[in-house]
């Protein structure tokens, strides 16, 4: 381990197997969080980040591996001894307590001096824009609302890390992006590890450093949002992060294109030194300042375009047009599980 990552979070080879299913939930799990990262884990349902998050934080014990904080083996501590914060998805707040009491409960039970507490419940109410309510009861706000305390009752004693399973998911999308942008304001104010769980995959592009993808209890790859999507390695991380354009071109491989990178021509025109493939338009939808052109390729495979507006007047449904790229920007994986996109799309 080198001293960059002293104080953030590894696991390595970290594997959960649940007695009775053929294979495991978490399966050889190794990575590497730096401090003050934001690192989001991706991936469908039953794909492992709940469980894996789990292992992090204290609640599910590990088959095999271990994880350590700050160089700190903490696989076999209660949850409340690694000093790590966590939301869930359900606010899981105390009814019977004020907002203020619900955020100082685990400074009081850590026995931190009145004065303390009360300056931090302040800062942490401050933080999360609810200064003004912190005598109301949980039932008295709004879903938005009580996620905010239980954030601030997460941060407020200065947590190694933050880990967040889908704290977002219960919202409307209105809320939801109006929280996104309160998480990144927070990570940046706290400068504080945040460990995030999403099977939204805009949400991870507009929230992380970097994102984990899991497929199957396995890890596909790590990257930054542009590596996921310019870099792609696996087809499912093409196909799971973003649109693309997935064309056999050679056997075993997938040519990888994404749609901004794409031009239409009809006939010969298109640019010498770039790669080709025949298509048909399906459908083309205009989305304001660019549109979105459906195609379908020779072997059924179905593709997008993004043009910029004024630029698709003569591609209309039905329409023989040639798809050019530059080879840059293309990304060849190794063509797997054929069924992926199926999957992915239900
Ligand atoms: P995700 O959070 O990505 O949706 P989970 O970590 O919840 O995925 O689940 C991963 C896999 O482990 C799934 O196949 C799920 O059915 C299984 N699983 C999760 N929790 C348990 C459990 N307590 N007992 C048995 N299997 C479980
Ligand atoms: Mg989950």
């Amino acid at each position: 381990m080198t001293d960059d990552h002293r104080s953030g979070i590894t696991t390595a080879h970290v594997t959960k197997e649940y007695p009775g299913i053929g294979r495991p939930a978490v399966d050889d799990v190794s990575l590497d969080i730096a401090d003050g990262e934001f690192m989001t884990f991706l991936g469908p349902s039953g794909s492992g980040k709940t469980t894996m998050l789990s292992m992090i934080a204290g609640f599910t014990p590990l088959t095999a591996g271990s994880i350590t904080v700050d160089g700190q083996e903490i696989s076999g501590l209660k949850p409340h001894r690694r000093d790590l914060g966590v939301v869930f998805q359900q606010y899981a707040l105390f009814p019977h307590m004020t907002v203020a009491r619900n955020v100082a409960f685990g400074l009081a039970r850590r026995g931190r001096p009145r004065a303390e507490i009360e300056r931090r419940v302040a800062d942490a109410l401050e933080m999360v824009g609810l200064a003004a309510l912190g005598d109301r009861f949980p039932r008295q706000l709004s879903g938005g609302q009580q996620q905010r305390v239980a954030l601030a009752r997460a941060v407020v004693y200065e947590p190694r890390a933050l880990l967040m399973d889908e704290p977002l998911g219960a919202l409307d999308k209105k809320l939801r992006d109006q929280l996104q942008r309160e998480i990144a304001r927070m990570h940046r104010q706290l400068g504080m590890t945040f460990l995030f769980v999403t099977h939204d995959q805009q949400e991870a592009l507009t929230l992380s450093d970097r994102i984990t993808v899991f497929n199957d209890g396995r890890v596909e790859q790590v990257g930054t949002p542009e590596d996921l999507y310019e870099r792609p390695r696996t087809l499912f991380v093409a196909q799971f992060v973003g649109e693309s354009n997935a064309l056999r071109l050679n056997p075993g491989e997938v040519t990888i294109v994404r749609p901004e990178r794409v031009t239409l021509h009809s006939g010969t025109g298109a640019p010498a030194g770039h790669q080709r493939a025949s298509a048909v338009v399906t459908d083309v939808v205009y989305v304001g300042d660019h549109s979105r052109v459906w195609l379908r390729y020779g072997d059924g495979t179905r593709g997008c375009a993004v043009l910029p507006a004024g630029a698709v007047h003569e591609h209309r449904p039905g329409a023989d047009v040639v798809v050019a790229w530059h080879p840059e920007h293309q990304a060849v994986v190794p063509d797997s599980e054929p069924d992926v996109a199926e999957r992915v799309a239900s």
